[in-house]
């Protein structure tokens, strides 16, 4: 395996992996590049969470991997899939089978007018499981999100968090190896979404489902394995939590940039203004590491303002 970007283990294959990820999104009049060059890989089992302001491709990356879209141009495999050149075929079965999805919106997760393990047992029912099964399978995922007593309540008698924890069922019906959720959190205050949380952490330790989930929550990086953050439709850093073992039981937070498979990294804006650097930079190495400098060095007699 040579070039895997991000990749978490040099031995293991990623579970999901996209190279030089491109979505266009083409209207009459405009063109939106939504994922321009993204890069990421999941190993199986990871819990992770991507991070990125309004408008950076969070969304659009995750419909790709849930089947819901098509990218434009680069590679994209999930397990044995490619989803690329998948057909229309290919992806009614990829999203039955592989893959569990949690929207933002707690109503478009929930039928209303069905109760809590109503709602769990449909997609089962949908694939031709019987009823008895359908309803053990249901009570024990109810179990697992820690709603077994609220089984026969309907949505609207249940708080916002309770619905998106039967959604978490609903999307796991069919036991698929894959999870993805969409800001599921988004609408929840932060006590509430640290229960949402919970059960994700629960069900990756106790089934190891893949998880992947975007969000918003500042906290995040302390429930989830790896954060990657996009920005403008492609992945710029990522957070690693490494846990210690050695001095007590501490726990640090390593910011990365990341490098892409053509050797690309993003420079921190800041960074960039601090040094002065616009269209080019000088890069050398030396002595073990590399040194990025403006094109031409600071005169230091020269006032700032004149200093380039
Ligand atoms: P995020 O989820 O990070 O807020 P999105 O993936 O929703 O970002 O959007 C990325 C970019 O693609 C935005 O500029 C958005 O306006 C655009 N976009 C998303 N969906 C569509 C669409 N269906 N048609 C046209 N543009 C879209
Ligand atoms: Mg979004």
């Amino acid at each position: 395996m040579v070039n895997q970007p991000n990749s978490t283990s040099a031995d293991e294959a990623p579970y999901i992996y996209c190279e030089d990820l491109f979505k266009i999104y083409k209207s009459e009049e405009l063109e939106v590049v939504a994922l321009r060059g993204l890069d990421l890989s999941v190993r199986s089992g990871e819990m992770m969470a991507i991070v990125g302001a309004s408008g950076s491709g969070k969304s659009t990356l995750l419909n790709i991997l849930a089947g819901l879209d098509q990218p434009s141009a680069g590679r994209v495999t999930v397990g044995t899939r490619d989803l690329l050149t998948a057909t229309d075929e290919d992806l009614v079965d990829y999203r039955r089978s592989e893959v569990g999805f949690v929207w933002q919106q707690t109503g478009r997760n929930l039928i209303p007018y069905l109760t809590a393990v109503q709602n769990i047992e449909v997609p089962m029912i949908l694939e031709g499981r019987s009823l008895s099964a359908a309803r053990e399978r249901a009570g024990h995922l109810l179990n697992a999100v820690g709603l077994a007593e609220k089984r026969d309540r309907k949505p609207t008698e249940l708080s916002g968090g309770e619905q998106q924890r039967v959604a978490i069922g609903v999307a796991l019906a069919n036991d698929p190896p894959l999870l993805l959720a969409d800001e599921p959190t988004g609408e929840l205050d932060s006590a509430t979404a640290d229960e949402v949380f919970q059960v994700f952490r629960h069900l990756n330790a106790d089934t190891g489902v893949t998880i992947v989930v975007v969000t918003h929550d500042r906290e995040i990086t302390a429930r989830v394995d790896r954060v990657v953050a996009m920005r403008d439709g492609r992945t710029s850093t990522e957070l690693v939590r490494h846990v210690q073992f050695s001095r007590g039981a501490g726990e640090t937070i390593e910011e990365f940039a990341v490098v892409d498979h053509s050797g690309r990294l993003q420079i921190p804006r800041e960074y960039l203004d601090q040094l002065g650097i616009e269209r080019r930079a000088r890069v050398d190495y030396v002595d073990g590491h590399v040194e990025v400098r403006p094109e031409h060095e600071p005169d230091q007699d020269e006032p700032p303002w004149k200093r380039r």
